[in-house]
């Protein structure tokens, strides 16, 4: 068998597990591929860029040759990895070579959901995932006045900010009632609305997209409510999905994600997985801070030390300047209600317990300075 570490992908929790197991060994030999160029970038830094006065080029912090000299790594760039074979602890790559390793570690993301709409236009509908999806994002931006996204949860939200704030005059179309419908309350929600259209950006809430028609070199979205939107992009950002298909295939156990226990560990003993693509005890959180914790634990694993990840309360901050927001969600189904203060500076929403626990918050504008305070008396994700 092999007895090199493979980490499939180069995203934020392919390059911490190789920074984390770089630190505790040495000697481990490691190989990173990746289906791109496995340059090293923060994704969350895609969807504030251009107020930030950053391009896709200087996002990328280190290419992939100064990433391999740094963590003293193999990576293979450009690189698709096809298939697993468990029983010969082996990958298969799309030129047909075949890899054996002795520990393997799926760190290959979620794609970004793409619904089907009907019209000449749908296949015009952009996403944005990663830094080669931002780049035919700004080129296709050049020289347009108009963007319709459709999408009003965070990484909608963000981009809806930065556009506006840039000079673009935005629509956000959701078929919830509010923005963050996931993430705040009805009073919260109408408190981002109101600080977005400030600086520009329209909604389109409790509104189904029916279908994208291309007319001329514009888009023109219809609702189901009949109106019509005209834009000269349209961009998409209504979810995740994690990348199962290569699991399910090689016979590895998967629900939303791939499943792995507490120690990140999958149903094969010599397999796992972490980040977007991964369903860590139930729970799949495509946030950066869950990567951070689950790299450490997995490298230590991966050095000889099992050890669990655990993750402690995990706050989010919404990158809308004009309108600072930090939530940390309940968990789904958890019992018990918001509890709103709220007045022109901002809003202060506890999800508390029937009896007064602190289960999750959201702070927008001037209460997003009692983060600390708050997130001291949340309980763990995951003990
Ligand atoms: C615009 C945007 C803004 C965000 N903002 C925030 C934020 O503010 N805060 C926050 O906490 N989170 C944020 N997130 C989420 C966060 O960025 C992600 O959770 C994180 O980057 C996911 O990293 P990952 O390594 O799991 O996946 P990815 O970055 O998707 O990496 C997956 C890697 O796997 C490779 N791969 C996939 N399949 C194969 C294959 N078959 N063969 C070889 N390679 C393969 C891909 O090429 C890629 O290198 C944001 C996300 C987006 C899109």
């Amino acid at each position: 068998m092999g007895h090199s570490v493979i980490i499939i992908g180069s995203g934020l929790a392919g390059y911490a597990v190789a920074r984390e197991l770089r630190r505790l060994t040495v000697d481990q030999p490691v190989i990173l591929l990746s289906a791109d160029h496995a340059g090293f970038y923060s994704k969350p830094m895609l969807s504030n860029a251009l107020t930030t006065g950053k391009t896709p080029e200087s996002i990328i912090n280190s290419d992939a040759e100064k990433m391999a000299a740094q963590l003293n790594i193999t990576i293979r760039s450009n690189t698709h990895v096809t298939g697993i074979d468990k029983a010969n602890r082996s990958i298969l790559l799309a030129n047909q070579e075949q890899l054996l390793y002795s520990k393997l570690v799926l760190a290959i993301g979620a794609d970004q959901v793409r619904l089907p709409f009907q019209g000449s236009g749908a296949d015009k509908i952009l996403t944005v995932n990663d830094v080669d999806d931002y780049r035919h994002f700004r080129d296709v931006l050049i020289d347009k006045k108009k963007v319709a996204i459709i999408g009003a949860g965070l990484i909608g939200c963000e981009f809806a900010n930065d556009l506006a704030s840039a000079g673009y005059q935005v629509d956000v179309i959701d078929i919830a009632a509010q923005p963050l419908g996931r993430l705040l309350p009805p009073e919260a929600g109408a408190y981002l609305k109101k600080k977005l259209e400030a600086v520009g950006v329209v909604f389109h809430l409790d509104a189904k997209t029916q279908c994208v028609e291309q007319t001329d070199d514009r888009l023109c979205l219809v609702l189901a409510s009949g109106e019509k939107i005209t834009a000269d992009i349209v961009l998409s950002s209504v979810g995740l999905t994690p990348r199962i298909k290569m699991a399910q295939e090689a016979g590895l156990s998967v629900n939303r994600g791939i499943v792995v226990d507490q120690m990140l560990q999958s149903s094969d003993e010599y397999i796992y997985a972490l980040g977007d693509c991964a369903e860590v005890c139930g729970k799949v959180l495509p946030f950066v801070m869950p990567i951070t914790h689950a790299a450490r634990a997995l490298a230590a694993t991966l050095a000889g030390n099992p050890t669990a990840v655990k993750y402690p309360a995990m706050p989010v901050l919404v990158k809308t300047p004009a309108c600072p927001t930090i939530v940390s969600p309940p968990e789904a189904g958890s019992a018990g209600k918001w509890q709103v203060e709220q007045d022109e500076d901002g809003v202060k929403a506890l999800f508390l317990d029937d009896s007064g626990g602190l289960l999750g918050f959201a702070l927008l504008g001037k209460a997003t300075q009692e983060k600390n305070d708050l997130v001291a008396k949340l309980p763990s994700v995951l003990d």
